[in-house]
This record gives C-alpha cells, structure tokens and sequence, in this order.
C-alpha cells in the first residue's frame, strides 16, 4: 500500500496516519515531522526552513523534493503513508512522475475534509511532544497524565505554528495551493473523500473501512 492523505492543517492526517500504518504495517512519512526534527536538529537544510516553518509559510518546492525524494525511495517496497506531502501541484506532478519511474504508483490517495467551525477548536488544544513528536488534544485524544507525554514523559507544548494567526494564515495558503492537487488526484483515480469532523475513534473507523473497501475492490 502506497497512499497520500490531503486534508487541511488540523483536519486528523498526523493521528490517522499513525493509526493506518499500525493497522497495515506501513510506515508514516510525515513532511512536517520530517522538517521538524531537521530544524530541531540544526542541520543546514534545518537552518533554511527554520523560517518558512515558523511563520507558516510552505518550504519550497526544491527543498521540500529534495527532503522526501530519498525518504520516499527506500520506503518504495515496504509500503508508506504520506501526511503533508504533497502540498503544492508542482509537487504532486514530480511526486507522480517519480513514482511511475520507479513502478511504484500511489495505490489510494485519502482527501480528509472538516468542518471549519471544528478545526479552529482542534488548533486550540493541539500539543505535541517535543520529543517523540506524538501529537495530543487537551479533550479529544489526552495523555494519561495532562500535559506529559505518555512515551517518554516530556512535558507537551504548542506548536509555533499552532498560535491563532499563524494557523489563520496555514488555512488560506492551504486552500490556495491545494485545490488544483486536489483536482490533479481526482482525475487520476484511486481517489477517495473522508468526513473528519468527527471524534478520533469515529473518524479512524471511517478511514480504515474505507481503506479495506478500496484494497477490497
Ligand atoms: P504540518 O505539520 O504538515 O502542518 O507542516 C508544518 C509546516 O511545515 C507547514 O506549515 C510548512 O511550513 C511546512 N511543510 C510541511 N509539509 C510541506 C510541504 N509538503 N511543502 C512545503 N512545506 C511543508
């Protein structure tokens, strides 16, 4: 299984993505995780996104492909989830054309849709952790203890990002640069819609029967 899920910031594809690969034995590859850890790590290419990220702005595409480009290829055979990638159409055309190289197409490209209204209640209590990079919600998926983290019992923050006039902006460029990826996977086939509005435990059950009913097809 090789799959991508779309869906705005908040909209679930961190959590889902997790569940999914525990379920299918895949691996998560998160763009945002992957940036992350670079810009926590100092590394040179850490040092260029460090801004893009913090102000939420999208890391260029040149620097975006070139990040994921070999994380991508040695996952090829195992199986993966994209969450966060691809982002833009440039993105999208370079990660099929990639793919079809090297004979390995995505098989179920999984487009999450929320309601507005519950997205900005989702940012307000997100937190991660600074470590592991587990993501929780205050009410909707908390640690065992509040604001620790449960694998290795770090005390949880909130993102940079996550403040309410970055997240403002993230939506609006995720709206912008989205529709014509979302346009671009529609026509491809193995396409498929997911409400995400609901609860954790709802909405993984919706995607992982969605995820059989396709690979049942
Ligand atoms: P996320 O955790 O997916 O919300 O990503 C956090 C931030 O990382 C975004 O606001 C962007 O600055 C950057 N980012 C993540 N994925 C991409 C991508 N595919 N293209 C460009 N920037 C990205």
């Amino acid at each position: 299984m090789r799959m991508a899920l779309l869906g705005p910031p908040g909209s679930g594809k961190g959590t889902q993505a997790t569940r999914i690969c525990e379920t299918f034995g895949l691996v998560h590859l998160s763009s945002g995780d992957i940036l992350r850890t670079e810009k926590m790590a100092g590394t040179p290419a850490g040092f260029k996104i460090r801004d893009f990220i913090d102000n939420g702005l999208l890391v260029p595409d040149d620097l975006m492909l070139q990040v994921m480009r070999s994380k991508i290829i040695s996952l090829k055979d195992v199986g993966f989830v994209l969450d966060g990638f691809p982002r833009t159409l440039p993105q999208a055309q370079t990660l099929n054309q990639m793919l079809f190289e090297l004979n390995c197409p995505l098989n179920l490209v999984l487009n999450f849709v929320v309601n507005p209204k519950a997205l900005a209640m989702r940012f307000a209590g997100r937190r991660i952790c600074p470590v592991c990079l587990t993501v929780y919600h205050v009410t909707g998926n908390p640690p065992q203890v509040a604001g620790v983290c449960d694998n290795d019992g770090e005390t949880l923050i909130t993102r940079e990002d996550d403040l309410p006039e970055v997240v403002e902006k993230r939506i609006g460029t995720y709206q912008e640069t989205m529709a014509p990826v979302i346009a671009f996977y529609a026509q491809l086939g193995n396409f498929k819609t997911v409400d995400t509005t609901g609860s954790v435990e709802e909405v993984t059950k919706l995607v992982l029967d969605k995820i059989r009913r396709h690979f049942d097809e």
